[in-house]
């Protein structure tokens, strides 16, 4: 096929036939539409199957397209990420304002942990959906096991 540039008079660039076709894993995983579907529990490469078959239980596979969602390992990550944001919503209010603690604690100790247990175990599968979601655009499998220091130590 004559090369676009000859057309306009142009050199030609340099061949790139050494250069091999990309394969199918660089298709483009886009980092917020695979963190946003897993964040609302569908599978992050087609955004139609569900993610979980059970609250906190990842699918096999994707029963829309097939994707290995088993594969990706996201360990303490949501659970981790869970007790930072809910920490940061529910307990940071009691150390700030004061006035609580005046309150009967048979009001503050209920206050406190009602919503504490509503607003995780909402958040949970949402932040574990994320966490799936993002270790499929950044392709990390239970395969790379091996990159945990920790674990090379044994
Ligand atoms: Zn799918």
């Amino acid at each position: 096929m004559r090369h676009p540039n000859a057309a306009a008079g142009l050199s030609a660039p340099p061949e790139t036939a050494h250069m091999q076709a990309m394969p199918d894993t660089a298709a483009k995983r886009p980092v917020g539409r695979a963190l946003l579907r897993g964040f609302v529990g569908r599978c992050p490469d087609c955004g139609r199957g569900k993610m979980f078959y059970r609250y906190l239980k990842v699918c096999d596979a994707c029963e829309a397209c097939g994707h290995d969602l088993d594969q990706y390992p996201s360990d303490d990550g949501p659970a981790y990420f869970t007790i930072l944001i809910v920490g940061h919503l529910v307990v940071a209010p009691l150390l700030v304002l004061s006035f609580i603690w005046r309150a009967s604690l048979w009001v503050v100790v209920p206050g406190t942990v009602i919503p504490l247990a509503i607003i995780t175990l909402l958040a949970l599968p949402r932040i574990k959906g994320a966490v799936v979601g993002l270790l499929y655009a950044f392709r990390i499998t239970r395969d790379d096991g091996f990159l945990h220091t920790a674990d090379s130590a044994e």
